[in-house]
């Protein structure tokens, strides 16, 4: 048992900011990427719950003061967290990120992908709906989780 994946206290703090559904959820997909451990890569939680001003500072990320897009590499959301809301700031997403070989990998879509069929097979289990980053068509968000209520 000993070499089951887990999350770290800093996961689990972050997972217990989210709504009860989304806590659920993080913690059945963690169970469901132990059942097939051979194919399913480690992974921590980056965020759940954001304040309205955590939102904001990541929304001017790669904009200007006046909310120009000026670096289109750096944005990573359209929710301004003000008058354009993001889940998140209900808790009712979360930000996961791979881990391979020991170490964060923001690139490796495919590991985004079976570790967001891991949270699909949960979602089922609990009934809940989900939608996930990775279909987004304005912006790939692969490490992204939402509940669709
Ligand atoms: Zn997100």
């Amino acid at each position: 048992m000993s070499d089951e994946n887990y999350y770290g206290q800093k996961s689990m703090d972050r997972i217990l900011t989210g709504t009860e559904e989304m806590q659920a959820l993080n913690v059945r997909a963690m169970a469901i990427a132990n059942k097939r451990k051979d194919v399913t890569p480690d992974w921590s939680i980056i965020s759940v719950l954001r304040t309205d001003k955590e939102q904001n500072e990541l929304w001017r990320k790669g904009r200007d003061d006046t909310g120009r897009e000026m670096y289109t590499g750096l944005i990573v959301t359209h929710a301004d967290g003000y008058f354009d809301k993001s889940i998140h700031q209900s808790g009712d997403a979360t930000d996961f990120v791979p881990y391979i070989d020991g170490k964060a990998d923001w690139h490796d879509k495919a590991a985004f992908a079976i570790i967001a069929s891991c949270y699909y097979e949960a979602a089922m289990e609990l009934g809940i709906r989900i939608r996930w980053g990775g279909h987004f068509t304005k912006l790939y968000d692969g490490g992204h989780i939402e509940i669709v209520r």
